[in-house]
């Protein structure tokens, strides 16, 4: 899922400056999963800007509101009676959220609460780990299905590097080194043979060297 955290309340008051009527923007799907931009989150920011208006004397406006998927223009349609009157958006989406939001409803100013982090996993309760960077051209079936391209500080396609000491990183030694986890899985699967095979150069215009990236599906197409 796509992970976020909410950015520093002082930078987020920063940005409602000048705005009388804002409508704050919460999204149930991934970023309600990782605690950043539910329901609950959205109560507490709206609060929090309730708060600093009424300290510094400004004549604020703040209400709530929430859809099940900010990414789904489907679900963003549902916006607008709760817009109307609004001179300023604030999501608690991702960044796809923030900027279907803004397409939707190009009249009105919409700006980020949270800083979108990562394809994460849920480690456990509270942590969230990257384990994808959506490449475009997934290699997970020579490499144990462990991404070398998100678990190796380096993201080399043969590795280890150099660095590797005790199954940790040469960038922290809390990290795990993706690489010894590859070979360490591969080994479990009787397959360190994948290992010998020397992946060539990936072809990273699949990925965000190509540029922005589309997927078109014809047969679904209308
Ligand atoms: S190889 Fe690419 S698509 Fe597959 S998990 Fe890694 S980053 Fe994601
Ligand atoms: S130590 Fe392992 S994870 Fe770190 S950069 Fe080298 S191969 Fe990648």
């Amino acid at each position: 899922m796509i992970v976020a955290d909410q950015k520093d309340i002082t930078e987020i008051i920063a940005m409602t400056e000048g705005y009388r009527n804002i409508l704050v923007i919460g999204c149930d799907t991934c970023v309600t999963v990782c605690l950043a931009g539910g329901a609950k989150e959205v109560a507490i920011l709206a609060s929090g800007l309730r708060l600093a208006a009424k300290a510094s004397g400004r004549q604020v406006e703040v209400h709530e509101t929430s859809i099940e998927r900010q990414c789904e223009k489907e679900f963003v349609d549902a916006l607008h009676s709760a817009v109307k009157g609004q001179d300023l958006l604030i999501s608690t989406g991702c960044g796809i959220g923030v900027q279907t939001i803004a397409e939707q409803f190009p009249q009105i100013p919409v700006v980020p609460a949270l800083n979108t982090k990562m394809l994460g996993l849920p480690e456990r309760q509270g942590v969230w780990v990257e384990r994808c960077q959506a490449c475009g051209q997934c290699i997970l079936d020579k490499t144990g299905g462990i991404c070398p391209i998100s678990r190796c500080s380096k993201s080399l396609l043969n590795g280890p590097c150099g660095g590797s000491q005790n199954g940790k990183c040469e960038i922290n030694k809390d990290i795990d080194c993706g690489w010894h986890l590859i070979y360490e899985r591969l080994k479990a699967l009787g397959r360190l043979a994948c290992l010998e095979e020397i992946m060539p150069a990936k072809n990273w215009s699949t990925s965000r060297d190509g540029g922005p990236r589309k997927v078109i599906r014809e047969d679904m197409c209308l």
